[in-house]
């Protein structure tokens, strides 16, 4: 029997059916004829999911089986998969604006990485405790290397002491205790730039002991300073996962600056080399061409802010350092494309939406000195343009290793300008990748976004669409998938995502969100504390 004839049948016999039914297994929900990608890779098969209370309940033929449920949604001849994992995100949880996660939902996000680049929170309880009831998607943490050292020995460019070095790993342990998934580090930025990869193997190791992940924003992804270089830098974040024992992920892996189009498969070969030693590395993208930062970290060298703020502003009041400033500040724009490369995401209103090259033009100063009147009055938010090759995306996205990220912040409500991204990614490398250019299988790009990531973190009952895992579903119209953010007007959900279950209530419900605030923290469960061996 078709589906379609099946819930035709069972709106016909009405009270009968259900009377009839009333000794067979019940769901509270069942989504009836989708076609279900389950998140292992494999090709899609047409079945009806069953769910009771937060787990799903069945997978298969429900007629056959008998199976009733008070609430029956007809998803003929839609996808239905597992809820996407968004492996490198900036969702802002904690605010008002983030806290619903309505970008993310919209995508079909169901759960979020966040303490990413080196800047995730110690206190992983306290972090929890004040989102647990308010959050509209799940999430899991890591704790940040250098938010780490910023608490034990400041912005300062030196090594910690020894007894420093183990306040930061006790730090590390408190975290891992209280839920973490790992450690991240921003080796880019300032402070963990200060920091030598000795200095990250000791805390990794102490992650690793709990099973932990290393997750890299590497020191280096091309348009680096005076950088260690593109594969150097790969090589530096492998062997940390390989000297410490933590697995690794290259957070928003990809090559940047015009120098390194076409170089993807240079840094995908170490990775595939590490891989074949038996150390597990795996990475995450997403597919636009633009990256998203701080303009400190863009146009300001490190020894310039060394000490931190007050510092570097300092600096800025001296007339020889600020000759070096005028040159170095120009070479790394050099490296970036240009001062109109540069579009600022920030919500100051004078800078909202403009290049750097148009600020600078609009206040008649040297790009310099621009950069050092908006830095006088705060670090701001930017895009940088075109910093990767979608030559290099597309050969990254055909890696068997590769997940999906958004790297997305949720803009203030202020803020017009944002980096599409928080919006469209996952969206976007569906429509592109899998629909329009046929250069990924749905299969497999779903795995990216499910499967592969919670094989990855140990998360073992959600990943997955199957019976006993979490009821994180998301539900798409294949043919309406699409990313509507663009640069230029980035404020528009994603379309095609018809339903999202987060722990097996609605959150988007044919295509509107439901705003029940379904997410929850999810601690790392593989080791706990007392069975992790010491550090
Ligand atoms: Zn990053």
């Amino acid at each position: 029997m078709s589906h379609s004839r099946y819930l035709a049948a069972a709106v016909a016999v009405g009270v009968l059916w259900s009377t009839n039914l009333r000794s067979q297994p019940a769901a509270d929900l069942l989504l009836v004829g989708g076609l279900v990608y389950d998140g292992s890779g494999e090709a899609p098969r047409r079945q009806d999911v069953g769910v009771t209370g937060e787990r799903i309940s069945f997978v298969g033929d429900a007629a056959a089986a008998g199976l009733d449920a008070p609430e029956v949604v007809d998803v003929d001849g839609l996808l239905v998969t597992p809820g996407f994992i968004d492996m490198h995100s900036h969702a802002e949880l904690t605010e008002d604006h983030g806290r619903d996660a309505l970008p993310f939902l919209h995508q079909g996000i169901t759960t979020v990485a966040i303490g990413v680049d080196g800047a995730g929170t110690p206190d992983v309880a306290e972090l929890f405790a004040g989102l647990a009831g308010r959050i509209g998607v799940n999430t899991l943490a890591y704790v940040g290397h250098g938010e780490i050292r910023r608490r034990v020995i400041g912005e300062v460019d030196r090594a910690p002491t020894a007894a420093e070095l183990d306040r930061m790993r006790a730090l590390v342990a408190q975290a891992m205790n209280e839920g973490a998934f790992g450690l991240s580090t921003g080796l880019f930025y300032v402070p963990g730039y200060y920091a030598t990869t000795e200095e990250v193997i000791e805390l990794a190791r102490v992650a690793a002991a709990f099973d932990g992940i290393y997750d890299t924003h590497d020191r280096d992804l091309g348009a680096s300073y005076r950088g260690v270089g593109y594969l150097n830098s790969i090589r530096e974040a492998i062997r940390i996962g390989e000297a410490s024992g933590a697995r690794v992920i290259f957070s928003h892996f990809n090559a940047q600056g015009a120098s390194n189009y076409g170089r993807a498969p240079e840094g995908a070969r170490l990775i595939e080399e590490a891989r074949a030693r038996g150390v597990e590395v795996a990475a995450a993208q997403h597919v636009y061409t633009a990256t998203q930062s701080s303009l400190a970290a863009y146009t300001i060298p490190r020894w310039a802010s060394n000490g931190g703020r007050e510092d570097m502003l300092e600096r800025f009041r001296d007339p020889e350092t600020v000759r070096r400033l005028d040159v170095e500040t120009l070479e790394m724009l050099a490296i970036r494309g240009g001062a109109d490369k540069l579009l600022f995401a920030d919500p100051r209103p004078e800078l909202n939406g403009r290049t750097l090259a148009a600020v600078a033009a609009g206040w008649e100063l040297p790009v310099p000195a621009t950069v050092r009147r908006i830095l006088t009055a705060g670090n701001a938010a930017v895009m940088n343009l075109d910093l990767y090759d979608i030559e290099n995306t597309r050969y990254l996205a055909r890696q068997p290793w590769m997940m999906t990220c958004t790297d997305g912040r949720p803009p203030s409500p202020t803020q017009n300008i944002t980096h599409p991204r928080v919006f469209g990614a996952f969206t976007r490398k569906l429509r592109r990748f899998v629909l329009d250019e046929r250069i990924l299988t749905m299969p497999f790009a779903i795995r990216s976004m499910t499967g592969l990531a919670a094989d990855f973190l140990r998360l073992d009952d959600r990943g997955y669409l199957r019976v006993g895992a979490v009821a994180d579903i998301a539900v798409f119209d294949r043919d309406r998938i699409r990313d509507r953010a663009t640069y230029e007007s980035p404020r528009q959900a994603a379309e095609g995502t018809v339903h999202v279950l987060v722990n097996g209530r609605f959150a988007i419900r044919n295509g509107d969100a439901t705003r029940a605030l379904a997410g929850r923290p999810i601690h790392r469960t593989t080791r706990t504390a007392d069975n992790a061996p010491g550090p």
